[in-house]
């Protein structure tokens, strides 16, 4: 490709909308352009590194087992009715009309019109086990879509599903997903961490995300730093503490605190640590209230509440709501509360003497007592754990790092194929429900991931496997035709010779050629100068290490044949 063809246009300014770095880069690059929220072009050089990553992709999941199909993007609702999600996933789930007003969605994920498609063909438990991918365009109404790629409405992703006989036969499947995963991850330049999480949507049990490590990433990981265990920060847990143990129980107290809001309102006003206050709050799943209880330090996890209370969509209780319940919203607290499902954290109970709201305007309890001074209907896990706790497997501090969900793996066993009716018949014709998993790859923000663990202050810095070219030639002065023809003469070589080099044939300054190669990060940049006419040596460098080496012409192609993998 020569420079001057390359449709790209490089801005050296950075665009206000952009947060964080990938996306920055990918404007000033010239690689996507906005049509919506959420929605983007991707223009030639992010499609040249997306088919890099999914042609990775499609060589791990052959070598899997897998086989490539592709399904419609249209879904009828019936089938997101049958199994239950076309209310499930509520306002995030793209619907739309046909013009004889029959409902659809744009697939947000391909569960149900994967499982039927099974059912139709596989009847025997000789057509199993069944590994089937494709790779297509996912819509998500997202509430929040942002950092460019990373969280659009419209995103490419690659899903597999695996179709099973048994458990060990999803354990199987699950194993070899997990692994390449590794593998396709690696092969793209990431560092990542494979870590436990939530099914979210998705449903089933069992489940990993893999995270690309950055610091602008939107998940959170706790790690141990002496044993293995890692987990998102949405389903991990260590073991409950409770304070004031040991203690004997005391008379409660009823205290006057005038403009006690916060926890630390309250335990300033009372002269306690945070730690002996229960928090309590009051949210509205669906169309109930719940009562929630936690220690005062702690923070609730939302997500494992929505998952215990088993409801679509969980917020705050509004104070109207509150109030028309007889409670009083900034002293809530659970003595005396009957109408309301008290729902606390196992930390709890483990609290002896603890205070807590007042039920009324500036009031607070002193010396409470879970069973003798309330009772709580449900006792779960509902904490967020936050770097310093204990590891739950050797008991050593956990540390906590961000990062980037780039792909997820689920064990969703029969949650589908019951409800579809996927079944097979065994070796004894026997009827059973086939066991399913599920893993899914984000295309568009795995390169992103990719920049934003590669750049500097000169731009993107692209690993060889997913650069959209690899090298760069720039002579540096376009009207010394000695200088041209040497140039033409190693790109044509190099095109020869397979490399995806570009020619900077543009009448530009060389700092304009330079700046432009380092912001579009080519892996190696040849530059034909002086010495190329004085000493017939090439000067190459490589952008990730700013190492540069003078070359003949013929030691420059091998060498460049050499690290493209081309030789
Ligand atoms: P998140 O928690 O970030 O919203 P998710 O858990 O809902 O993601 P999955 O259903 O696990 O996403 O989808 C599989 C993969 O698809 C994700 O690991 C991610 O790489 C990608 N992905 C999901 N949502 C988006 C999005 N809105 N934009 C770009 N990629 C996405
Ligand atoms: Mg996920």
């Amino acid at each position: 490709m020569r420079a001057s063809r390359l449709f790209v246009s490089t801005m050296r300014e950075v665009p206000a909308e952009a947060e964080i770095i990938s996306h920055k880069l990918m404007l000033r690059a010239g690689m996507i352009h906005k049509e919506a929220a959420g929605i983007y072009t991707y223009l030639p050089l992010a499609w040249r590194s997306m088919k890099k990553i999914m042609q990775i992709i499609r060589e791990e999941m052959d070598a899997a087992g897998g086989q490539e199909l592709f399904m419609s993007t249209a879904h009828p609702a019936e089938i997101w009715q049958q199994s239950g999600r076309w209310q499930v996933y509520g306002a995030e789930l793209w619907r739309l009309q046909d013009r004889h007003g029959r409902d659809f969605c744009l697939a947000p994920t391909h569960e149900e019109m994967i499982t039927l498609n099974v059912k139709n063909i596989a009847r025997s438990y000789r057509q199993l086990p069944q590994l089937l991918y494709q790779i297509q365009t996912k819509f998500r109404d997202e509430r929040r879509p942002r950092f460019g790629l990373m969280r659009g409405r419209e995103f490419i992703m690659k899903d597999l599903y695996s179709f099973d006989r048994d458990e060990a036969g999803l354990d199987a499947s699950y194993q070899a997903m997990y692994q390449a995963y590794s593998n396709i991850f690696h092969r793209c330049g990431l560092r990542f961490r494979p870590v436990e999480a939530d099914s979210g949507a998705i449903g089933g049990k069992g489940s990993h995300e893999f995270m690309a490590l950055a610091e602008s990433g939107e998940a959170e990981i706790l790690y141990c730093t002496s044993c293995d265990y890692a987990a998102s920060s949405e389903i991990a847990a260590t073991p409950p503490q409770g304070t004031g143990s040991g203690e004997e129980l005391k008379e409660v107290e009823d205290v006057y605190t005038p403009d006690c809001i916060t926890v630390e309102d309250v335990a300033n006003f009372l002269g306690v640590t945070p730690d002996r206050v229960v928090k309590t709050m009051c949210y509205q799943a669906d169309d109930r209230l719940v009562l929630v209880l936690i220690r005062g330090d702690r923070q609730i996890n939302e997500i494992k509440l929505k998952n215990i209370l088993d409801c679509f969509e969980l917020q705050f209780a509004p104070d109207e709501a509150i109030r028309a319940a007889g409670l009083v919203p900034g002293y809530l607290g659970p003595v005396g509360v009957k109408e309301i499902k008290i729902i606390a954290d196992s930390e709890v109970p483990l609290m002896v003497n603890h205070e807590c709201g007042g039920g009324r305007e500036s009031h607070h309890f002193l010396n409470i007592n879970p069973g003798r001074d309330y009772q709580i209907d449900l006792v779960d896990d509902i904490r967020l754990v936050r770097g310093g706790e204990p590891c739950p497997h050797c008991g050593k501090a956990l540390a906590m790092a961000r990062g980037i969900e780039v792909g997820q793996v689920f064990k969703l066993h029969t949650k589908y194929s019951k409800v579809l009716g996927a079944r097979y018949a065994d070796e004894n014709g026997q009827e059973k429900d086939m066991v399913m998993g599920c893993y899914g790859i984000g295309v568009g923000r795995t390169m992103a991931a990719v920049i934003e663990q590669n750049h500097d202050d000169g731009g993107i810095i692209w690993p060889m496997a997913v650069a959209p070219y690899q090298v760069i030639v720039i002579p540096v002065n376009d009207r010394d035709p000695e200088l041209m023809t040497l140039a033409e003469k190693l790109y044509q070589e190099l095109l020869r010779q397979k490399i995806e080099a570009v020619l900077d044939d543009r009448p530009e300054r060389p700092g304009v050629k330079f700046n432009d190669a380092d912001l579009l990060g080519y892996p190696f940049r040849v530059t034909i100068g002086k010495k190329a006419k004085e000493e017939q040596l090439l000067e190459l460098k490589e952008r990730a290490t700013g190492e540069v080496r003078f070359l003949p012409f013929t030691e420059t192609v091998e060498f460049l044949k050499q690290v493209t993998g081309n030789k």
